[in-house]
């Protein structure tokens, strides 16, 4: 059966570029019935942190991406990878290389100037294995692969793009091993893919030459390669990459603006994948009609217009006790009833969970009016306010309705200029809820006290 995984290096936040490799490998175990794993490369360790380990698990179960079983860490498997790399090195399919930064910057330059890919030229594949043994206790060096030497092809099973085919001596012979003995991407990645039996692996077309090389490895290895599904790059809003700087959120910020984790599932899940029905999907509907053939291979562009699209859509389609919950940290230190009642009154009237702050008035006399709401205030003045004081204790049946027509009658105002003091002294707001609820939720002593703070 099926199993993918999302392996993140430990060594930042989750941002919507891994968002969206997170996501579609687990929409596609979901839609194939299989298992969806977690894997931290951690073998950077200078720069892997328990910080990030935790923070990457906090955001994926926020987003509702559950992984099967225990997180694995790459860095458990590292007696696997030396296994790995001296039975490539017994088998002449990897070897020392002592070539200086100095020489190698010079091969690349010259080849350059001659017009060729500036590839390791092999001089350390034809030194002989004592020779390299006894240099190696004096030397520093580093760990290639022998892919370029060598003569015919590798292929690239993908699932996308078909079966993608590369001439060895159009690969380079890349190092696996650093000179301070800590493996490179390459090997860790394929051999731990390997032995966590994943079968699907989808990322990136960015990695398409890195699964060329990986496939060459598992197979001189006798592991059969995962089947890949490379797919076309996200890009930020204005078509260029996407950067921490360019527009790319993190998870954390979109959480801390009171985002939907549902909006940027949706949003995220039909980049690419645009015959999805519109209609709301919660996740185990989008993966059961998500499908992997349809995912791009071309870059797609990103989109924070389309996901609070969403997100304000899901927002007015939750329970009133959900949008209590979400709305509660805009609008502090109010009692649960109370709370209740007032994301019922203004639910429909806020596309973000924060922008229920524009609304405090209405539980705190003292909270500031909305700042397109003063002029209104004293364009009125404190005479109409009074006005409308008389006439709310006057009235025997206090209602909007009742309230308006005395003060019309009183002020001689009408329309806009009748409707919008009022409504800005009670609510706060220029928008916002039908009037009349507005009223029955304030009550008596609360609407006198708006008013009289309008006044002055
Ligand atoms: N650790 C790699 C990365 O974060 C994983 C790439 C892959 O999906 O194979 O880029």
């Amino acid at each position: 059966s099926v199993v993918t995984r999302f392996a993140p290096s430990p060594t930042g936040l989750l941002h919507l570029g891994n968002v969206r490799t997170a996501l579609l490998n687990w929409l596609y175990a979901r839609k194939h019935g299989g298992s969806f794993m977690l894997r931290f490369e951690d073998t950077d360790q200078g720069r892997s942190e328990l910080e990030y380990i935790n923070a990457i698990q906090t955001d994926l179960q926020w987003l509702g991406l559950n992984w099967d079983g225990e997180p694995h860490f790459q860095s458990e498997h590292a007696g696997n990878h030396g296994d790995a790399l001296e039975k490539l090195a017994a088998g002449g399919l990897a070897y020392r290389c002592f070539c200086s930064e100095t020489k190698l910057s010079l091969d690349r330059k010259l080849a350059t100037s001659r017009g060729l890919p500036p590839r390791y030229a092999g001089h350390c594949k034809a030194l002989s294995a004592d020779e390299a043994a006894e240099r190696a206790e004096q030397e520093p060096f580093v760990w290639r692969l022998a892919v370029h030497a060598h003569q015919g092809e590798v292929t690239v099973a993908d699932a996308l793009h078909g079966d993608v085919t590369f001439a060895l001596r159009d690969l380079d012979d890349p190092v696996v091993v650093r000179s301070d003995g800590t493996f490179t991407f390459l090997l860790p990645n394929a051999v731990d893919d390997a032995l966590d039996g994943i079968t699907h692996v989808l990322r990136g077309d960015d990695h398409l030459t890195n699964s060329a090389y990986q496939v060459w490895l598992l197979n001189g290895l006798g592991f059969t390669p995962p089947v890949y599904l490379h797919h076309g790059l996200l890009l930020g809003q204005d078509g260029a990459k996407l950067s921490k700087r360019a527009g790319s959120h993190s998870v954390a910020e979109l959480r801390d603006e009171g985002l939907i984790p549902e909006a940027l599932v949706q949003a995220m899940t039909r980049l690419g994948h645009p015959n999805l029905p519109d209609e709301l999907h919660d996740h185990a509907a989008l993966a059961t009609h998500f499908d992997a053939e349809h995912v791009s291979t071309s870059s797609v562009r990103w989109s924070d217009q389309e996901m609070w699209r969403w997100h304000s859509r899901l927002l007015h389609e939750l329970d009133n006790d959900c949008l209590t919950l979400l709305i509660q940290p805009y609008v502090p230190d109010v009692k649960t009833e109370r709370l209740t009642a007032f994301a019922a009154l203004i639910g429909k009237n806020i596309e973000r969970a924060s922008d229920a702050a524009l609304f405090q008035r209405l539980l705190d006399v003292n909270a500031p009016l909305e700042a397109e709401a003063l002029p209104v205030v004293k364009e009125a003045g404190a005479e109409f306010y009074q006005h409308a004081i008389d006439a709310w204790l006057a009235l025997e049946d206090h209602s909007w309705q009742n309230l308006t027509a005395i003060v019309k009658e009183k002020t001689d105002c009408k329309g806009k200029a009748l409707f919008m003091p009022l409504r800005v002294a009670l609510s706060g707001a220029l928008h916002g809820p039908e009037m009349s609820e507005v009223v029955a939720f304030l009550g008596s002593d609360a609407i006198v006290a708006r008013l009289e703070y309008a006044k002055r």
